[in-house]
């Protein structure tokens, strides 16, 4: 099926068998659990969005393997301008759900393992490519969401991975066997794990001789056995369990993390991508990364539109949309999020054709890109707060404004522009709440810092790619220094 529905993509994942435990539980049906069942609305949006007509452009293209239209996640960037429909992909999601919609991770890792393997097989004769473009028509044949995952545990951040007291704290090749491999170990915070239908595995560090057992990437299904997943929280989650309560803050949809355990899983030959090729890790790793952190781009200025509508409309409700410093903050929060979007479109425009023929983003300006989302969200979120005034954090339950003896109290004491529904106020202030402490605090905020590398890893790329002695000579050559 080249493009899915919402419905039919939850129903395929009704089909599957993924085992997964959250709160002490192992849950028998994940689907119509409301503490996951939102983040699934959200990836089932992917989907839904690519029959739209006038989102067509952006939320899909034809594919190099097939010929066939295919979902924009599942493609591999084929020029430019792909690369920037990426972006406005991402941005246009971010404002729909308001949310990380996920199936972003198994995008960056297609694009990132196809140009790798290319390269791998040149230097070293293997076969890699060809069974990753075999790999990439089965996900767009079937329209899949594929969890791209790259985070090992890591344990001792100073020791490498052979030197670990525990070995399994990265994901390593335990027994090699004539028809394939089996591995042991965890990918930690795997946005959207639960909710894929596959797994793509990467490895997370640059990596040296002895790390061979750890340079691995392979496909699998997620509910292939020893696959277990270990659901992670987030901020007022349990708010989630308040059916058609305001307090869930965004109704509808929500994002995901989980750890993912590998216990002794099997991977078919047919299904390994990197096999001990230890000095391709760095480049699969620094690739993947640069995808993700374009991809930032364009999800949190989504993501940030959401932010920004909700003080503008707060501000309404407050009765001071015309104060000249409401005005001034929402214009800061603009720019700061326009300048993210501008950043996650000059990497893209000035992305460059990979040796196999996908595209790849400019890798300092990606690196650029992120590094700022480490900083602005948190501002714009800062001013969001400020608009909002504290009763986003001391207003009583969705209960109280409902009881029949204080509810008329709430509605009383809690109006604000009294031409607007008390409830109107209630539903803004627990939105702003929602993303900038609550469930999707974990996408906008902390996922902001820390998604697709944490800051210094940025400040690192920048360094090596911030040609400081081209600048000198700049210098020299102006003022005659030899
Ligand atoms: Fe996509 Fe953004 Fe979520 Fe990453 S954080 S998966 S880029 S929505
Ligand atoms: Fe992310």
């Amino acid at each position: 099926m080249a493009l899915m529905t919402g419905e039919e993509y939850i129903q395929s994942l009704k089909k599957m068998k993924t085992k997964v435990y959250l709160m002490g539980e192992l849950v028998e049906n994940f689907i119509d659990h409301p503490m996951i069942r939102p983040s699934i609305n959200s990836v089932a949006a992917t989907y839904d969005m690519a029959h739209e007509e006038e989102h067509q452009n952006v939320m899909t293209a034809i594919s190099n393997i097939t010929g066939e239209r295919v979902n924009r996640f599942c493609h591999l960037h084929q020029s430019t301008e792909d690369l920037k429909n990426k972006v406005k992909m991402q941005r246009l999601l971010g404002q729909k759900t308001a949310s990380c919609f996920q199936r972003c991770v198994g995008m960056d890792a297609f694009n990132s393992i196809f140009s790798t393997t290319f390269e791998i097989d040149e230097k070293y004769g293997t076969v890699y490519h060809e069974r990753f473009k075999r790999y990439m028509k089965f996900v767009q044949e079937n329209d899949l969401t594929v969890d791209g995952a790259m985070t090992d545990p890591k344990g001792d951040r100073g020791l490498a991975p052979h030197q670990q007291a525990d070995l399994d704290l990265y994901l390593r090749v335990v027994e090699r066997r004539e028809d394939g491999i089996v591995v042991r170990g965890a990918k930690a915070h795997q946005t959207g794990a639960v909710n894929s239908h596959e797994h793509l595995i990467m490895p997370t560090i640059a990596m040296g001789e002895n790390d061979k057992d750890f340079a691995i990437s392979f496909s699998i299904p997620s509910d292939a056995p020893g696959i277990l997943m270990i659901y992670g929280r987030q901020s007022c989650d349990m708010r989630k369990m308040e059916d058609g309560s305001m307090d869930e803050g965004n109704p509808k949809f929500g994002g995901q993390e989980a750890l993912v355990v590998f216990n002794d899983v099997f991977i078919p030959n047919e299904r390994i991508y990197l096999n001990g090729e230890y000095d391709f890790a760095g480049v699969l790793v620094e690739r993947f990364a640069g995808y993700h952190r374009q991809s930032y781009g364009g999800c949190k200025v989504g993501v940030g539109d959401a932010l920004i509508g909700a003080a503008a409309l707060i501000a309404e409700y407050n009765g001071v949309p015309k104060a000249s410093h409401i005005k001034d903050k929402l214009i800061e929060m603009t720019h700061l999020n326009e300048t993210l979007y501008a950043c996650g479109l000059a990497c893209s425009t000035e992305g460059v054709p990979t040796k196999a023929g996908n595209y790849q983003i400019d890798l300092l300006l990606a690196n650029i890109c992120k590094q700022n989302v480490t900083r602005f969200p948190y501002e714009i979120a800062r001013l969001a707060e400020d608009i909002a005034g504290g009763l986003m954090v001391t207003m009583p339950s969705d209960i109280d404004f409902k009881h029949p003896v204080i509810g008329e109290y709430c509605k009383k004491y809690f109006a604000g522009d009294s031409k607007v529904p008390v409830e109107n106020r209630q539903k803004v202030l627990r939105f702003i709440e929602n993303l900038t402490l609550g469930a999707s605090a974990v996408g906008y905020r902390t996922e902001s810092m820390h998604g697709a590398g944490s800051p210094q890893a940025q400040r690192i790329m920048i360094s090596r790619q911030g040609n400081i002695e081209g600048k000198k000579q700049l210098v020299k050559d102006i003022t005659g220094i030899k």
